[in-house]
Formats: structure tokens, C-alpha cells, sequence
């Protein structure tokens, strides 16, 4: 009698799958494990643990009220595995499904999660270069909005501030000059504006060529450049905005993103890279001041877990941004009001000077107000003298609401 053959990866995870939740390609992961060690039947236990590395909703009958490890205080939900490691049954690190998803969807090494992007940044600096020289472009000194400025930042995470090339034009000669022995790299992602005509900077490879260890805020949080969680690939808009897996490919020590910009996630802000780094980040104390709790961990899981299941479902933003605008336009037609050919833009300080093609339906004059008075408030804009609803923002399920309020708005009967 022959051997029986070990199953293909793809089968053995198609089997998993009655007994799992987890999408197709961490069944995968489970799958490939087994095989990889020789033991085919515990490519089941594999997944269960995987399964067990997420949040989830626990019985609390330790007796202790505000239990830490399951989130304090309950919510009306029930408590959660917040920072229990359910395997062991011992204290664990806090989400740690999270790491795994970026891991999967980046490349990266390690992942840690704070409350904003500004946090990310200010944590990595501190935790990586405070009392070091750190060189950054005069083109990078940004402000990102709501008081968040990079030379602030760089001053109060202890680190030394070292301008090099001008507003326009920075080479690599300029950062190679400027770098001394324990100097970092800092490169900050023009995320909100755009330089046009005569300028240039280095290529991010050229920059870790230089062997200092370069931070990167990407700010926006593109995670993959192919965009392997969209069906079509990359829609033509993002052709200019930088990764955190191609940043992490080229070198980067660290990378910082939010979470709730490009990645369409929950506020929150990431720290990616090598173990090492992102370890110092995390044993800083300023990492305990930074964390978020167990509703944001939640949120930023289901996120990180919709790209990886490609369900667009669970990533509103990516749904809504590359919608065909024909469908757009026939749902405007299904409203009665007056159909209008209009552009929407990405915003929240990312894709500046980009737009994109869409549909809504306009009433004649001013209407903000009365949009805003209904139930739910729908905000509008109003452009050349007449109210425009964008329909590339609107929730097919508000369809039916905002096609009543306009209709009743043209009838004159605000
Ligand atoms: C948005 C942004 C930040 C700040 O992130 P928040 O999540 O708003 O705190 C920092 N750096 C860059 C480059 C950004 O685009």
C-alpha cells in the first residue's frame, strides 16, 4: 500500500472551514503550518488557537469585578480578552491578533497600536532617537493640522533637530553630510499638500543606503501599494501615495500611520517594523500612556481583518472610494432630484489635489440647514448656488431618507 499524500495547503484550509470563522487565507496559514510540521491533524488546533488570539467576548467568573486582563469595568457586551492570553490563561499582550493581521498585510516584524498617529510619532521618536541628532528635510517640517507640528514633535521627544537641503530640493548628499555616527533618518510623508515644479527628494532606498536607522511617518496608512484587498488593484488616485509594506521593503527602522485615514479603520495610531524596534516602543513608559483600550483594539481588528478577508463590507471607506460612478449616478436617478455629474475628494490630510469622479443629486439654493435639521442630520455642500448631496459618501442604506428629504426640499416644502 502506497502512502497516502499529504493534502494541498489549499485543500486542507477549504476543509477548516466549517469548523472556523477565520477567512480563507489565515485558514491558510493553519494549513500550511500543519504541513510544514509533519502533523496534517492539527491544522484544526492551529486555527482554534489563532481564533483564540482575538478579542472576544469571555464569562467573567473569576469574581473580581474590574478584572484588568478582561477590560476593567464590563460593558454592557459582556467582558472581553483584552489582555488575557486565552491559550495559557495567563496575562497576556494586549490584541494580539492585531500584530499577526499587520504582519500578514505589511510584512512587518511587529505592530504596536496607540490613540492617534501624532502619538505614534512622538512614541517612536522618543523611544528611538531622544538624545540623538535627527535629520529630517526643510521640505518635511510640516504641520499636519490640529496643532500637530514636526519640529514641536522632534523637540519634545528629546531628540535633536538637523535641517538639511531647502524647502524644495533635497538630495542625499545633503542627509549624508549631516548624518554622525548614532544620527536617525526622519522622513515625513507630505501627506496633506503638494509640491509641484521644481522640487525633489530622495527615494526612500536611497535614504536607508545610508545605514542610519530611518524613521517614516506615512501618516495616511496605505498598507500595500498592490492593494491585494481590493478586487480591481490599486484605483488610478493612489498612484502617488507611499506603503508601509513597500516603506518596510526599502528599509525603513519604523514606521508610523494612522488608522483611521487610508487604512479605514478606527482613530489609532501604528507603529510597524523590525522586533526589536518596535519592542523598544513598546517598553518605553510612554507606551502605557499612549494605549488605547479594548473598544479601539476591537474596531482596529475587524479592519485589519476585512483586508485580509477582502470584504469591502467591513471597510466602508474602500467600498465608498472606488464605487463605479454609474452606480452612483443611477441611485441619484432613484432619488428624483435633479442628477449632477460632481467630484469627491479623498481628504482627512491624505490624497491632496486628487478627486474623484462621482454623482449626487442638487436643489436649487442653500438647503444646508434644512439637511441638517433632519433625522439623521445629512450634511451637504453648496456649490454655484445650489445644494449638492455627493452620493459617493452615502451609505446605500441612507438612500431611502436622503431621497426623501430632497424630494420634499424641491417641492419647496423645506
Ligand atoms: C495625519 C498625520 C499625522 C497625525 O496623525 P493623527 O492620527 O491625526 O494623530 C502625522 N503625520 C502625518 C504625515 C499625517 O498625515
Amino acid at each position: 500500500m502506497s502512502e497516502a499524500r499529504p493534502p494541498s495547503v489549499d485543500a486542507l484550509a477549504r476543509s477548516l472551514a466549517a469548523g472556523s470563522w477565520l477567512p480563507h487565507p489565515l485558514l491558510v496559514d493553519a494549513a500550511r503550518a500543519a504541513i510544514a510540521a509533519g502533523d496534517v491533524g492539527s491544522a484544526a488546533a492551529r486555527a482554534g488557537a489563532t481564533e483564540r488570539l482575538f478579542l472576544q467576548r469571555v464569562v467573567n467568573a473569576t469574581g473580581v469585578l474590574l478584572h484588568t486582563n478582561l477590560g476593567r469595568a464590563p460593558s454592557p457586551g459582556g467582558a472581553t480578552n483584552v489582555e488575557l492570553d486565552l491559550g495559557a490563561g495567563t496575562r497576556g499582550r494586549r490584541a494580539p491578533a492585531i500584530p499577526l493581521l499587520i504582519h500578514r498585510l505589511t510584512g512587518a516584524e511587529d505592530a504596536l497600536v496607540v490613540n492617534n498617529g501624532a502619538a505614534a510619532v512622538l512614541l517612536a521618536l522618543t523611544a528611538v532617537a531622544a538624545d540623538r541628532d535627527v535629520v529630517i528635510s526643510r521640505g518635511e517640517l510640516v504641520e499636519i493640522g490640529g496643532g500637530f507640528r514636526i519640529p514641536e514633535i522632534l523637540e519634545l521627544s528629546g531628540a535633536r533637530l538637523v535641517e538639511v537641503g531647502t524647502t524644495n530640493k533635497t538630495r542625499v548628499d545633503d542627509y549624508a553630510r549631516a548624518l554622525r555616527p548614532d544620527g536617525v533618518v526622519l522622513v515625513v510623508h507630505q501627506s496633506n499638500f503638494a509640491q509641484v515644479g521644481f522640487v525633489g527628494r530622495p527615494a526612500l532606498a536611497e535614504l536607508t543606503a545610508l545605514g542610519a536607522p530611518v524613521v517614516v511617518d506615512l501618516g495616511s496608512g496605505l498598507l500595500d501599494a498592490a492593494t491585494p484587498w481590493l478586487p480591481g488593484g490599486p484605483p488610478p488616485w493612489l498612484h502617488a501615495e507611499p506603503a508601509v509594506r513597500q516603506s518596510l521593503d526599502d528599509g525603513a527602522a519604523v514606521v508610523t500611520f494612522s488608522a483611521d485615514k487610508l487604512l479605514g479603520g478606527p482613530q489609532a495610531g501604528i507603529i510597524v517594523g523590525p522586533a526589536d524596534m518596535v519592542d523598544r516602543c513598546r517598553r518605553h513608559p510612554l507606551a502605557r500612556v499612549l494605549r488605547p483600550g479594548g473598544l479601539v483594539l476591537g474596531a482596529l481588528e475587524r479592519a485589519l481583518l476585512a483586508h485580509v478577508a477582502g470584504d469591502l463590507d467591513g471597510l466602508p471607506f474602500w467600498r465608498m472610494a472606488t464605487e463605479p460612478v454609474e452606480v452612483l449616478r443611477r441611485r441619484a436617478d432613484a432619488m428624483g432630484g435633479e442628477v449632477v455629474d460632481c467630484a469627491s475628494v479623498v481628504g482627512g490630510g491624505a490624497a491632496p489635489g486628487v478627486s474623484l469622479p462621482s454623482a449626487g443629486v442638487a436643489v436649487p439654493g442653500d438647503q444646508l440647514g434644512p439637511l441638517r435639521a433632519s433625522s439623521p442630520p445629512i450634511v451637504a455642500r453648496v456649490q454655484d448656488g445650489r445644494t449638492i448631496c455627493d452620493l459617493r459618501t452615502v451609505d446605500p442604506a441612507d438612500d431611502a431618507h436622503l431621497g426623501e428629504v430632497i424630494r420634499r426640499l424641491a417641492a419647496g416644502r423645506g
